[in-house]
C-alpha cells in the first residue's frame, strides 16, 4: 500500500530543493512551489540521505 513516508514542515523549509534532488522518489514541487512529499510504496532509501542534508532540518519520518 502506497503512504506518505515523510512530512515536511513547510514553515521552516527554505525551498532549496535538495530533497528533492537527493530523492526524488519521496519529494517533489507543487504548482505553487512548495515541496510536497509524494506517496511511495514503503520507505525510499534515499530518504536518510535527504533527511540528513536538508539544511532546515524540516524533514520528519512518519
Ligand atoms: S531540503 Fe529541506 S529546506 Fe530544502 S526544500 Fe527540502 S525540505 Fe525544504
Amino acid at each position: 500500500m502506497k503512504d506518505y513516508a515523510a512530512e515536511v514542515d513547510l514553515v521552516t523549509c527554505i525551498r532549496c530543493g535538495i530533497c528533492i534532488e537527493l530523492c526524488p522518489e519521496a519529494f517533489g514541487w507543487s504548482a505553487t512551489g512548495f515541496v510536497v512529499v509524494r506517496e511511495s510504496e514503503g520507505r525510499p532509501e534515499c530518504l536518510e540521505e535527504a533527511i540528513k542534508n536538508c539544511p532546515a532540518d524540516c524533514i520528519r519520518e512518519r
